[in-house]
């Protein structure tokens, strides 16, 4: 490939999540006003979504696309493409993509950075299919939805059992993920339920469960007492050392017992991008792209690897755990290596020091362990907060996530539940409701060859006035 003749270097970026996005911008910085490398982000969405923002997207607290930035106004050369990676063929040097609308593409790269992330881990309890996953914007907007819902069916329900199921809610894993979760839905019922005069607090549960014997394992003991007790305060029961051995449709199995719950959330922990763990690289037991501590791939010297679908090593002899404080480092750390090596320099093996750990648990609780110094309630929430604001890129998007907790910290979450349903599948839905003697078909829309015709709701009226 050239340019004016000169050849050029491209550079592929495999995934534009918080490494990929970081990754990208900083090679904005390092290749200012070379023409003589390229760099193209691929990612599945227009935009990258910071996870820990999620669950007060969730709630409310935030407005849903504030946990999200979109990636084109983040990059100034590096170019972007929205597509899906579908393959890395790492001996022709290509990564396939389809694009949108469905186009397939073959990018050719001398270097490809793989950032494309990890899934929840859907293999490890039986019947995960009936459970609903927290990873996407997606997946809180469902979640979401589904609070709500649940408050106004149980508001209306006179069968106590089933109420009961209906009031039931169910978190899986005693993770970051699982408690933080947990923690904001806690906050966000305990809030909303002054709206909803006929439920009762001590009618709804809380279960958490965790196959290990404390909360938080990846984090200090003094995080997980904290969140044991703020949680225990707002009445869930934690099951810890309590492997849940199997999930049916509204119910979950463990050794000793069941429960029925309508809203059952999956945080068991994660496996590596799909598409990462097919990469015919060197790859660990789990599936991670196993790198050296330049981050790049110990059996491709083309391929380097960042976040939660790499195993880095650490120098304690360990690798780095999954977290994005961690692939924000890693990726301005590949970014630097990768040019110093089109620059005939010697990479450098990537060291970060953790800050430590945070967790938050909805309505200004949380607990900060800053290298050993620990902090909680406001002061840690206030932390952590400030902490990620200032990992969202660009000012614009950070001024609308402060405004949205100012408003937050003297209003209550938004009880809005989004149905996405036009007008027409509103109308559709309504008339699947009445009996056939109230339905009339009315045509719409009209194309040249035919004509469709969809029932429609009409109210006795309006059907006296077609009649006549
Ligand atoms: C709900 C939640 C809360 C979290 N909270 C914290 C926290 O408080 N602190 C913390 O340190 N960590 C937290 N984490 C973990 C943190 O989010 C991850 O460690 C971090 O995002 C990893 O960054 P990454 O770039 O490797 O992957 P990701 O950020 O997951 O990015 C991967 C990207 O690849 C894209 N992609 C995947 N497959 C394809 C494909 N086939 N084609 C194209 N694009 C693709 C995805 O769309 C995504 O944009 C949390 C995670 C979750 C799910």
């Amino acid at each position: 490939m050239s340019r004016n003749d000169q050849p050029v270097t491209r550079i592929v970026i495999a995934g534009g999540g918080i490494g990929g996005v970081t990754a990208a911008r900083q090679f904005d910085r390092l290749l200012r006003g070379r023409q003589d490398v390229e760099v193209l982000l691929v990612n599945r969405d227009n935009f990258f979504v910071l996870s820990p923002l999620l669950f007060e997207a969730c709630s409310g607290v935030l407005e849903l696309r504030h946990c999200a930035a979109p990636i084109r106004p983040c990059l100034r050369h590096v170019r972007f493409m929205e597509g899906t990676i579908q393959r890395i063929d790492v001996d022709r040097r290509i990564v396939q993509v389809v694009g949108p609308g469905g186009t397939e593409l073959s990018l050719d790269y001398d270097h490809v950075v793989i950032a494309l992330g990890a899934s929840t881990n859907t293999r490890a309890i039986p019947g995960s299919e009936h459970a609903s996953t927290f990873k996407t914007v997606a997946d809180a907007l469902l979640l979401r939805n589904h609070l709500i819902e649940l408050l106004e069916r149980a508001d209306v329900e006179t069968d106590d059992a089933r109420r009961r199921e209906l009031l039931t809610i169910v978190v899986i894993g005693g993770g970051l993920v699982g408690v933080e979760l947990l923690g904001e839905i806690t906050a966000f019922i305990q809030s909303e339920l002054r709206y909803y005069p006929r439920l009762r607090l001590r009618e709804v549960r809380f279960h958490l469960f965790e196959v290990g014997p404390r909360l938080l394992p990846e984090s200090a003991p003094f995080l997980a007492d904290y969140a044991r007790r703020v949680l225990t305060e707002r009445g869930a029961e934690l099951h810890t050392a309590t492997p849940v051995t199997g999930i049916e449709p509204g119910l979950v199995r463990w050794r000793e017992g069941s429960v029925r719950a309508d809203t059952i959330v999956l945080a068991p922990g994660i496996v590596p991008n799909a598409v990462a763990s097919r990469t015919p690289v060197q790859r660990d037991k789990r599936g991670r792209i196993v790198t050296d501590a330049a981050l790049r791939s110990v059996s491709h010297s083309s391929v380097w690897a960042i976040g939660d679908c790499a195993a880095i090593p650490s120098p304690d002899g360990a690798q780095y755990p999954a977290l994005a404080q961690h692939a924000v480092r890693e990726a301005r750390a590949v970014a630097r290596n990768v040019v110093a090596e089109l620059s005939g320099r010697r990479p450098v093996p990537f060291f970060y020091n953790s800050l430590g750990s945070m967790a938050a648990l909805g309505r200004t609780r949380a607990a900060v362990d800053l290298r050993g110094f620990h902090l909680s309630g406001f002061i840690a929430w206030w932390i952590r907060r400030t902490y990620y604001l200032f990992q969202m890129p660009r000012w614009e998007r950070r001024l609308r996530i402060a405004l949205d907790w100012t408003v937050s910290l003297i209003c209550r979450p938004d009880l809005t539940k989004i149905d996405p349903a036009s007008e027409r599948d509103l109308q559709d839905r309504a008339a699947g409701a009445l009996p056939d003697s109230l339905r009339v078909p009315r045509p719409i829309p009209e194309t040249r060859d035919h004509v469709i015709h969809r029932v429609v709701t009409a109210s006795p009226n309006a059907l006296a006035e077609n009649d006549g």
